[in-house]
């Protein structure tokens, strides 16, 4: 009998990162939904990072917004779409005549596929006629975006991942793409084992697992990519490492950008000297640049993310244009997005200083060719506020209404505790989400549920411009929509026409035909054109494989497509030539002081996607990471007065957070790293943005993430504990708290400032165990103060909470497992008084390899037991790094670090 369910997949793609992976939905009969990667998608070709594996466990219905609701004065009442709709847009109305059209906004999200992106945009600039729609897209890589146009004219990617495959040398600049783009780096090592001639550098001032493989680390000090490039560049120039024809014949402004780098960065020692990197490793660099023709620079938020991130990636880009070095394969300067539809947004001109279809919104004839085709009544004629200005203006009041759609600010932007005042002051706060409670829908007066991944059904647009369909496999929870019928419905409630779309692919067609609309108005043609797939018929839509624009068709009716660009040397400039821009360095706004000594450095970590409200449901991804982090140099700790494993207060000009404390991520003297992601339903006081300056890019906008001056200080408690519990618990009475998803429970880790005179009391009463005479298996050192105590219920564990003054925890691996158990056994019993279990080897440690729950512990004893000496042994032995290798660089730090051990104790 065949069993096989591979005809109920669904191809899909991945809801995370820009790689854009292809995934295999299969909806099973007990209701759980199977993931593969989808092997004929050419961005993975089958394989996953344990984020996408683990999708199917963040399609629960659990926190989810199932209906329409209006906030009253005594909390959120349901309401029909009809109302709520209708209730949004007479208050539109309202401030549109009283305010005009700028005293309203969305604040729209990367998340968003592309036909909810083009609605969303069309409405804002055609028909309210204001420029005032931005994009968490905003956060991530809108310097990249002007970095592309500022040289080529447009916003325009000109490599594809095939060129990776292709490069002689990879140049990683602040990007930990082992962690944040694990496919991508995949592809890379697979090229690399298969060509170790291929070198790979890594450019970042922390010691990332990305360096772990790297042939040349540059620890450069933040923020000074731009004296680093301009180095290389005057390097190039001077060692006659150009192309003089490609320069005198398809560029400008050459000689204007060589002054400026040769103005501070002509002399390596220099540079090295700001870079704060060895002189020697410098010039290898360079040397190995200017002898590599075929080149990679892949860039991330390391770059953009900076209040110089615009001029860092001109930087970077003016180093393959003297050289000619772009428009064949295996080179050119790359910026990989963070987001699932960065690019799509970019498409669609999801960002308020763009216009649709790649055009400008400061150019007379775009607009009309937009709003012609659109046959809209108004079009924004001006830049609308981007995302930090937005939310400064909203609590100026200059801003009435805003409708914030798939993101969740409160969390993810800088100055993040501004923007809960801006909320709270603003009049009108609509928030369209898939769930109920984030930091950002306890701020709406209108919530509108949305369909999530797996229900709803359209397009992005990965990194490396490359179409994907992401299809819906599941029903549509409760009353929620899709965001673009949610907005095309609000369109009809204002009196809009043209929002009378029957479906996603009407949005797409309209999109693909905008794109090929008098495409070459006013000079050279626009390379964004997907006119090809404009007149497609649903099941041509429905069935779409990926497919890379530009795409359009030929006179014989075939899709043409280009996968890398500039093969011709023509640019999107009116002259057709790419320009040289020139960046004058420049530090930071804000300098560390001796108030706030050092700087703060903010990304990702490798299970979590942003602000977790979708990766936080699954157990997988919080094995790997349990709470925020700070961290910082061993020596730099001391002189905080922090220790590893105590919690610390980080405090900034503008907020403060609590996280534990750690080493070992590679940092250098003076910064410290924190996570993006925990927020304020997974953790008291751990929201990274409270801290972050509000310093943007004066050019693109995009706020510095990377380099905010803080001070680090102890976070004192009088007591340590964690609690884990198959219901919930409330922990207002906690100092200090970070919830875990666990299977079938949820753990907390928790630190308190009160002192615990009774403690069999107040842990029921914390647990919320009202049975007195409830199983309990109890210890208590109350001299020591060392409390711990176990629920059980049915001889199954139902709760259990450790207190002590100390860090001195039992394994809490250990204890999850026990959650599994029908049945508690004797032995069992004797090890939870203990804290640990009685049989050796049953404490596996923290999750290193996620997509096989293999553990620390069981690495290190495999290692010693089996005398393993490379990963391929020990993923032979115990599976761990064999399915998406994300862990392979930290299994390779253990190996290291286990080995050395042992021969040091011999
Ligand atoms: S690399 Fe991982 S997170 Fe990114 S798209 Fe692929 S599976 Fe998703």
């Amino acid at each position: 009998m065949n069993l096989s369910t591979d005809h109920l997949a669904i191809r899909t793609t991945c809801a995370y990162c820009g790689v854009g992976c292809g995934v295999q939905a299969t909806p099973l009969a007990d209701g759980a939904i199977a993931i593969a990667g989808d092997k004929l998608h050419p961005a993975n070709k089958g394989r996953l990072c344990v984020k996408g594996s683990a999708l199917g466990e963040t399609v629960g219905l659990e926190g989810r917004m199932l209906y329409p609701q209006i906030r009253e004065t005594d909390g959120l009442r349901r309401a029909s779409w009809d109302e709520a709709l209708g209730k949004v847009a007479d208050a539109w109305k309202t401030i549109i005549a009283e305010h005009g059209p700028d005293a309203v906004a969305l604040y729209v999200s990367g998340q968003l596929l592309t036909e909810d992106y083009y609605v969303a945009n069309k409405l804002m600039k055609g028909y309210v006629g204001s420029a005032n729609i931005d994009t968490n897209s905003r956060l991530c890589m809108s310097s990249a975006v002007a970095g592309y146009k500022r040289a080529f004219g447009e916003d325009l990617v000109p490599v594809c991942y095939d060129d990776l495959e292709l490069a002689d040398m990879i140049v990683l600049v602040g990007s930990n793409t082992a962690w944040c783009h694990p496919i991508l780096f995949q592809r890379i090592l697979k090229a690399k084992e298969a060509r170790p001639e291929l070198k790979l550098v890594v450019i970042d001032p922390r010691r990332t697992a990305t360096c772990e493989l790297a042939d040349l680390h540059l620890p450069v000090k933040a923020g000074t990519d731009v004296w680093l490039f301009n180095g290389l560049l005057s390097y190039l120039s001077r060692i006659g490492a150009v192309d003089p024809r490609f320069i005198e014949n398809h560029t400008n402004g050459f000689d204007a950008a060589l002054d400026v780098a040769n103005a501070d960065c002509a002399d390596p020692a220099v540079v090295a000297k700001i870079c704060r990197i060895e002189l020697p490793v410098l010039l290898e660099f360079y040397e190995l640049f200017a002898s590599t023709r075929k080149t990679i620079t892949a860039y991330s938020m390391g770059v953009n993310q900076s209040s110089a991130g615009t001029d860092k990636a001109n930087a970077i880009i003016n180093c393959h244009l003297i050289g000619g070095r772009l428009g064949k394969p295996g080179m050119g300067p790359f910026s990989i997005t963070g987001q699932p539809n960065a690019m799509g947004g970019r498409e669609v001109g999801g960002l308020a200083n763009m216009l649709a279809a790649h055009m400008d919104l400061e150019r007379a004839e775009h607009r009309e060719v937009v709003q012609t085709f659109w046959e809209s009544p108004v079009m924004a004629d001006k830049g609308g506020l981007k995302a930090v200005d937005l939310f400064q203006a909203i609590e100026e009041g200059k801003v009435k209404s805003v409708w914030v759609i798939a993101t969740n600010p409160v969390v993810s932007l800088p100055d993040a505790d501004q923007v809960r005042r801006a909320l709270d002051k603003c009049e009108l706060v609509i928030s369209s989400d898939i769930m109920q409670n984030t930091d950002t829908t306890a701020y709406a007066d209108v919530l509108l549920p949305a369909l999530g991944w797996g229900e709803k059904d359209g397009t992005v647009t990965n990194s490396e411009r490359r179409i994907s369909r992401q299809r819906a496999f599941l029903p549509a929870p409760g009353e929620a929509l899709p965001d673009w019928k949610i907005l095309s419905l609000f369109g009809q409630r204002m009196g809009y026409s043209g929002f009378d779309f029957r479906g996603q692919h009407d949005v797409f067609d309209e999109h693909a035909r905008l794109s090929g609309f008098r495409n070459a108005v006013g000079d050279v043609p626009r390379a964004f054109d997907m006119s090809g797939l404009g007149g497609l018929n649903q099941r041509e839509y429905d069935d779409l494989e990926p497919t890379q624009w530009p795409v359009r068709r030929t006179a014989s009716g075939e899709l043409q497509v280009e996968t890398r660009l500039f093969k011709d040397n023509v640019y999107a400039h009116p002259d057709g030539k790419a320009r040289f821009i020139a960046t004058a360095p420049r530090a930071p706004k804000h300098a560390v002081s001796e108030d706030y000594p050092l700087s703060l450095n903010t990304g990702r970590v490798r299970d979590q996607w942003h602000t977790m409200t979708r990766t936080g449901k699954s157990a997988t991804l919080a094995d790997h990471i349990a709470e925020s982090f700070v961290d910082m140099h061993p020596q730099d700790a001391l002189l905080s007065g922090v220790r590893e494993g105590e919690l610390a207060r980080i405090t900034s000009e503008w907020g403060a957070m609590v996280a534990r404390v750690q080493h070992g991520g590679g940092i250098p003297r003076g910064s410290v790293f924190i996570p993006i992601h925990w927020n304020g339903q997974t953790a008291s006081d751990a929201r990274v943005g409270a801290v972050v300056n509000p310093v943007v890019d004066p050019v693109s906008g995009e706020p510095e993430f990377k380099h905010t001056p803080v001070r680090v200080e102890q976070f004192r408690v009088n007591w340590h504990g964690f609690i884990l519990s198959r219901a919930e618990v409330n922990l207002d009475s906690v100092a200090h708290w970070t919830r875990i998803q666990g299977r079938e429970f949820a753990r907390y880790e928790l630190a308190g400032r009160n002192t615990i005179k009774d403690y069999p009391a107040w842990a029921r009463a914390l647990l919320g165990v009202e049975d007195l005479d409830a199983d309990w298996l109890e210890y208590e050192d109350r001299t020591a103060g060392v409390y711990r105590a176990v629920h059980v219920v049915n001889d199954r564990i139902d709760q259990c909470i450790f207190v002590s003054p100390r860090q001195d925890m039992p394994s809490r691996a250990w204890l999850a497992s026990l959650f599994a158990r029908e049945q508690l056994s004797e032995i069992d019993r004797v090890g939870l008084l203990v804290g640990m279990p009685v049989e050796k080897g049953a404490d596996t440690g923290p999750t290193v390899c996620s997509c096989f729950g293999v553990g620390r512990n069981t690495i290190c004893n495999a290692i010693i037991e089996k005398d393993l000496k490379t990963v391929p042994e020990v993923t032979a032995c115990l599976k761990a790094g064999g399915n998406c290798g994300s862990c392979v660089p930290e299994i390779k730090k253990i190996l290291v670090q286990t080995r050395v051990e042992a021969a040091e104790a011999q």
